[in-house]
């Protein structure tokens, strides 16, 4: 590498401390625009090699011109330094395992390993890739059921190159004794297309025909930032996997094309979308879908959208899978507690909240007149813990009320039983030694609902006295 000479020159003239190295080994803050950066598709690295052509813009200067090979290593370098340590030595292992396989594995089918639109794809799909509007994707599409899109993507003889360059690779397993890691924990025959050369090609599908259906389709979960995956096939027959167990993917957006052959059976069944805390729970009938493949088609779907594949009972079925993934995505998913855009469960979790407010809201219309000074919102239990009810028996419904005739609005929550709407929880709040603002919500509530008649006079007198000491 040719850092050191002009570094070290820079690091002298400031002083320098003998860091010369940990000094050169640092990136740019600000990217350099001007920077045409390398391509590295070409290259067996552990990244994509999309990041390799983003970080390019951040090396020293020095660095900018230097050897395509010397700037990867550099870079890669920076990169393993995020990894933690058994994720390091993981991926290490797996780059000397596919450089193994490149390096002997003879390809049948060059024509396959980089994206030729024209060859691979049917007209209907190219021709809405390119519109590249919504109109235009719906347009060769149906969505028999919410967020499952069908719709013909390969040409047939697309579809037949691919079976046969499969099937090379797996006479070149057998022949060669190579111990091949499977898709997936869930199927024992199948092969990872990523793993043979096939990478580059399936990073091109994904952010070229992919990610455009996925950033209008799937927007809620990283449809549009989609920016790695996980490509192979899967093959069911009598001598191959026969069906697949209920799962979801790992994935954000999962992409299935039956490539053929002849087969029966092998239904897809579908179960409606849910988040991790809502994997288990059970299926409403609107979410039941089951479909049949067909080759040369394609169905796209939330990789959260439980599913299973029934039996294949007669001929070989063999499917293309790519799982792609956003790491935005799963980043931001990190700090998120409610996914109703998304799963199913979570939206009828939120829409039985919003009934059950508005109900409450209902009620209390309907048996109270609201002075003016009362304004009603909706209750929000993320925000508030609900107080609990000494009549267990009997459903509350809970709102907030805010008294608006002081120089600050405040807040108060009150649980209200909904059979007897006039017995307030006055009493149980102040048990509880909520007593901050005690005069208002006693002045509030006592006026809006007329219960505790009692105590009206006494607080209302209380709540003045408040208002002239303030
Ligand atoms: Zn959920």
């Amino acid at each position: 590498m040719s850092l050191h000479g002009s570094d070290r020159r820079d690091t002298s003239s400031a002083g320098g401390n003998g860091m010369v190295a940990a000094a050169s080994l640092r990136l740019r803050l600000n990217p350099n625009k001007e920077h045409k950066p390398d391509g590295y598709e070409d290259l067996q690295l552990d990244f994509s090699p999309n990041i390799f052509s983003s970080l390019e813009r951040y090396l020293p200067p020095s660095m900018l011109n230097v050897p395509r090979d010397d700037k990867a290593k550099f870079m890669r370098e920076i990169l393993l330094k995020y990894l933690p340590l058994g994720e390091r030595s993981r991926s290490q292992k797996h780059r000397e395992y596919r450089q193994k396989i490149i390096e002997n594995y003879q390809p049948l089918h060059r024509e396959l390993y980089s994206v030729n639109s024209a060859t691979f794809f049917v007209p209907s799909f190219l021709r809405a890739i390119n519109d590249n509007t919504e109109q235009s994707f719906r347009s060769i599409m149906s969505e028999p059921s919410p967020g499952i899109f069908i719709f013909d993507i390969f040409q047939t003889n697309f579809c037949e190159l691919l079976l046969s360059e499969i099937e090379n690779f797996e006479k070149w397993v057998t022949e060669t004794k190579f111990r091949i890691m499977r898709p997936n924990t869930m199927n024992k025959y199948g092969a990872v297309l990523d793993d043979f050369g096939l990478e580059t090609m399936l990073d091109k599908l994904m952010e070229g025909f992919i990610r455009p259906l996925s950033r209008v389709l799937f927007a809620e979960v990283g449809g549009a930032t989609l920016d790695s995956h996980h490509g192979f096939v899967v093959e069911y027959g009598k001598d191959r996997d026969v069906d697949l167990g209920f799962h979801v993917d790992d994935s954000e957006v999962t992409l299935n094309v039956c490539l053929g052959k002849q087969f029966s059976g092998g239904e897809l069944f579908f179960r409606g979308i849910r988040c991790e805390k809502h994997v288990n729970t059970g299926t409403h009938s609107e979410e039941i879908f089951d479909y049949s493949h067909v080759p040369g088609r394609a169905v796209l779907h939330r990789g959260r959208h439980r599913h299973g594949a029934r039996a294949t009972t007669s001929g070989n079925r063999v499917n293309l899978l790519l799982w792609c993934r956003s790491s935005v995505f799963r980043e931001m998913k990190r700090y998120q507690k409610d996914f109703s855009s998304w799963c199913g469960e979570c939206s009828r979790e939120k829409k039985e909240r919003q009934r059950s407010t508005i109900a409450a809201t209902k009620l209390m219309h309907l048996h109270a007149a609201v002075p003016a000074n009362i304004i009603v919102v909706p209750y929000f239990p993320l925000l508030f813990t609900p107080l609990s009810c000494e009549h267990e028996s009997i459903q509350i419904c809970s709102i907030i009320i805010i008294a608006h005739n002081s120089r600050s609005p405040h807040l108060h929550k009150i649980n209200f039983k909904r059979s007897c709407v006039h017995a307030c929880k006055l009493h149980e709040m102040e048990n509880r030694g909520n007593k901050v603002n005690e005069g208002r919500v006693k002045g509030s509530t006592a006026a809006a609902y007329g219960c505790c008649n009692s105590e009206v006079e006494v607080n209302e007198e209380k709540r003045k006295n408040w208002e002239r000491e303030r």
